[in-house]
């Protein structure tokens, strides 16, 4: 085996606790909105429903998932959508709920096909964010943790689909990113 699973980086419970601050701060900002939760899948799905259940306040969910900059096959070619939303967004307060921003790559681009379909309003929360690997500009409203530049896995992400179901956020050391 070239990797190994490190001890937690984030434990289940700074998980959950971090996760019931920003849903009193989200259902601050968005009482007597329009809100409408964007998961993206598959990373963002156990975050997503955490979140979700910990809000104070109605909300709509859809779920979309996006061609990886690292499997495109043209490096020219901008990411699509594998799965669009299936509602409208137009006029929605769309709140986008991500696993993790590394590059800011993928959120930057995910916002510009997001912003084409008219919503009032866009912001992005990511329970993860990778600060010190960021080549591109890209807003974070709503952050859980800053962490260090290592592949992580747990809670919802994964390395070649293992580990997403862990309650907690590891190092996978070993795995070498380009
Ligand atoms: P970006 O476009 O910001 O470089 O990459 C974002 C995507 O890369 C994430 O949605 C995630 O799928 C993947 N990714 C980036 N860093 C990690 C990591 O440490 N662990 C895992 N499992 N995926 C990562």
């Amino acid at each position: 085996m070239r990797y190994r699973l490190g001890p937690p980086l984030i434990t289940a419970t700074e998980i959950q606790a971090r996760i019931q601050e920003l849903a009193t701060i989200i259902s601050s900002d968005y009482a007597d909105r329009d809100l409408l939760l964007i998961c993206v899948l598959k990373g963002g799905a156990m975050f997503w429903a955490d979140l979700c259940r910990a809000l104070h306040i109605p909300c709509q969910s859809d779920f979309v998932a996006m061609e990886s900059y690292r499997e495109a096959t043209s490096p020219l070619a901008e990411p699509r959508f594998t799965k669009a939303a299936d509602v409208a967004l137009a006029d929605r307060d769309i709140l986008i709920v991500e696993d993790i921003i590394d590059t800011g790559h993928t959120s930057a681009r995910l916002r510009e096909l997001l912003w084409a379909q008219s919503p009032r309003s866009l912001a992005m929360c990511a329970l993860l964010d990778k600060a010190e690997r960021r080549q591109v500009d890209t807003a974070i409203e709503y952050c859980g943790f800053i962490i260090p530049n290592a592949f992580v896995v747990g809670y919802g992400l994964d390395y070649a689909q293992q580990y997403r179901h862990l309650a907690y956020i590891a190092v996978l050391e070993g795995v070498l990113e380009d």
